[in-house]
């Protein structure tokens, strides 16, 4: 995507009830990061900028599920950040009964404003271009995120599975169709890491994955 000399580092952190993978891509030397999917503990995700020396620039949500965005409000408290969506997940972040809280713990919705992520799909970060793709059917605002032979892939498509659509807003069939058209024509050797579990590679998914290739032997 970009051919930047200080590609964005990526950082890993499992937060919140249901082990959400909220990962930080730090801008090296501008000590400043993009905080994606910050599902919960926010304490956590501060501790660890703290430490790292870098501050969160802006929050970026894959979709709007609970477990997404349940650190949202308290970041935005604390660090005035603003904080990015897709507009087809906005009803989702602000309602609890679709953002699933109600049923996980406590109802829980983003208070705080919310920008959408420009019709153009590209998101300037510095030196770096993050290019945004609209990956519907998980929830009907899922993207995925991709810079340099790297993708964030939400709840749209994990290792050796996919999102659930068995949700308010779910959508089966179009999510099949959003990770052929949109993630299977991606290079083999792209590092996929998702919003659950752990990272995969698009050549793997291509060839392992069960929901996309049914009749390839699925045993790993
Ligand atoms: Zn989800
Ligand atoms: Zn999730």
């Amino acid at each position: 995507m970009n051919m930047s000399e200080n590609p964005l580092k990526i950082h890993g952190l499992t937060v919140g009830l249901i082990e959400t993978n909220c990962y930080l891509l730090e801008h090296v030397s501008r000590q400043t990061a993009l905080c994606v999917d910050p599902g919960g503990d926010a304490e956590k995700i501060l501790a660890f900028c703290k430490k790292q020396h870098i501050s969160i620039d802006r929050i970026l949500l894959t979709h709007g599920h609970y477990d997404h965005i349940g650190a949202v409000n308290a970041l935005v408290d604390l660090l005035g950040i603003p904080v990015y969506i897709h507009f087809e997940d906005v009803e989702m972040a602000t309602n609890p009964d679709l953002n699933l809280s109600r049923f996980i713990m406590a109802p829980y919705q983003i208070d705080s404003y919310l920008h959408y992520y420009e019709s153009s799909g590209m998101i300037r970060f510095f030196d770096h271009s993050i290019q945004v793709i609209h990956t519907p059917g998980h929830t009907p605002g899922s993207i995925c995120l991709l810079w340099n032979q790297k993708l964030i892939s939400g709840d749209t498509l994990f290792r050796n599975s996919i999102g659930r659509t068995d949700f308010p807003g779910s959508d089966p069939e179009l999510l099949i169709r959003s990770i052929k058209s949109e993630l299977m024509g991606l290079d083999d050797g792209i590092e996929v890491y998702p919003g659950h579990g752990m990272n995969t590679t698009i050549g793997h998914e291509r060839r392992r994955n069960p929901f996309l290739a049914p009749g390839i032997d699925n045993g790993v």
